[in-house]
């Protein structure tokens, strides 16, 4: 184990050195895993903590075996420059992502922009939101890959806008949009940006981006147990909740988690936090008169003179009643993360998407969807033409199953208004063995596997 870096300390181990401590953490992995981004591995650690947390709520009393989450909170929050106090647990992806639009003051007229690459369940909520507030839904455009134009989100700032939600990397197409730029853009327009990180924590870099709220799943790219989501709420802090003055870079500092202590964490995830607040697209007060939650509870709300009243930070977001077993293993999957060190996963992760892309583009005819170089490990492959995609997703899915090759296939509803047909995704964990997809190649080719 490396020591501790410090704050803004570079990340030494290599790619090679990190696929291994990832292997070593895991017991045993499914020998051809491809898919990350549907459901991770996780480490012999996350399992432990998971059956551990059931074990001690089945002796001692289901409410008496408290899970103290705040160093969960306070590494999960570091990814993004943000404090302990400012994360939810929910979930899913999607409850996070319903709590918090489904919740957003949004006066009739108001105007809330999206793209096309939108997540098919983000979509429907906004639709809905569309017909049942009258809001109006503005499409900000993109270039050919799908990419957000910087140019044209200008303009559509310019325009007015009350929020903007993005995709950072999608489910459907590896393409990692340019959210620093899109963060900052939106900061000097006033409007709050609400980053959907389910595809890119843990896998591309989500420091310095500066959204209002990012919202994000523990299965994915953190290899967190399932029945886990989050939001991640900034601009929130609210009475007691902190100075909003402070630094602008969280995303040096993010990296700066060492494999230290409990102790040691927690303290450097509370300096990361303040470094981190400048941020804010408006006051906390701001944000706290339009982010609400979509269904006040009794653990994130108070009764006060008879009316429902919010706790201060993300805490008014989060539900009580959920499985903690589960939130503990997150806990200690965002720790291995640190300790492994973010930006060396991060490389190692481009790495194996830039060698899947290389090796499976043209193989049989099937075409990646995103440029080959896009430092991201989602690889899409369309079928060859003239096939029937559908026909054909599904057949190389179980071609691949059979093989013991574990791909994704992304239907259309996953993204309706950026995709025509399913595709089938590659998507690697920093473990994974080139050698599968290698096979995966000869497979999409129609070669025997083991040639
Ligand atoms: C998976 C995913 C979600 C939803 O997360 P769940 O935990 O499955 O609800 C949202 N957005 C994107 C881009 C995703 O990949």
């Amino acid at each position: 184990m490396r020591g501790h870096p410090g704050p803004g300390g570079g990340d030494p181990r290599g790619t090679a050195a990190v696929a291994a401590a990832w292997r070593t953490a895991r017991s045993s992995v499914p020998p051809g895993h491809l898919d990350a981004a549907g459901c991770n591995v996780p480490s012999d650690r996350v399992l432990d903590a998971v059956v551990g947390h059931l074990r001690r709520e089945r002796e001692v009393g289901g409410y008496g075996a408290v899970a103290d989450l705040g160093t969960a909170r306070s590494a999960l929050a570091a990814l993004v420059g943000a404090h302990a106090r400012d994360v939810a647990f929910l979930e899913s992806g999607t409850a996070a992502t319903a709590a918090l639009l489904g919740g957003w003051r949004l006066a009739p007229g108001s105007r809330v922009g999206h793209i096309r690459t939108e997540y098919g369940s983000t979509l429907m909520l906004l639709r809905r939101l569309a017909a049942e507030r009258g809001i109006r839904l503005v499409e900000v455009p993109v270039d050919g890959d799908s990419r957000v134009d910087l140019d044209a989100l200008r303009e559509v700032l310019a325009g007015g806008l009350d929020l903007l939600t993005v995709p950072h990397v999608a489910s459907h197409r590896g393409v990692v949009q340019p959210a620093r730029e899109i963060g900052r853009l939106c900061r000097e327009a006033g409007v709050p940006l609400v980053l959907d990180v389910c595809q890119s924590l843990g896998h591309v870099d989500t420091g310095g981006i500066g959204a209002a709220a990012y919202v994000g799943t523990s299965r994915k790219w953190l290899a967190g147990p399932r029945g886990v989501g989050f939001l991640i709420a900034p601009g929130l802090a609210g009475p007691g909740g902190g100075s909003q003055e402070g630094g602008r870079n969280g995303r040096e500092s993010a990296d700066g988690f060492g494999p230290a202590g409990a102790d040691g964490l927690g303290r450097e995830a509370d300096g990361l936090g303040r470094e981190a607040d400048g941020f804010g697209p408006t006051s906390a007060d701001g944000l706290g008169r339009v982010m609400d939650a979509a269904a006040p509870s009794l653990g994130g709300h108070l009764w006060v003179g008879g009316q429902p009243s919010p706790l201060a930070g993300a805490a008014r977001y989060e539900s009580a009643e959920a499985s903690m077993a589960a939130r503990s293993g997150l806990g200690v999957a965002v720790l291995e993360h640190h300790a492994l060190g973010p930006a060396a996963l991060r490389a190692r992760l481009a790495e194996l998407g830039v060698t899947a892309r290389r090796l499976l583009d043209g193989a049989g005819g099937w075409r990646a969807g995103e440029p080959l170089d896009e430092p991201s490990a989602v690889v899409t492959l369309r079928p060859p033409p003239g096939a029937d995609p559908v026909a054909a997703v599904e057949e190389a899915g179980a071609r691949a199953a059979a093989a013991s090759l574990l791909v994704g296939t992304v239907p259309v509803a996953r993204a309706p208004l950026d995709m025509a047909a399913p595709v089938l995704r590659v998507s690697p964990s920093p473990g994974a063995e080139e050698e599968s997809l290698h096979a995966l190649a000869r497979i999409l080719a129609g070669r025997p596997v083991s040639a």
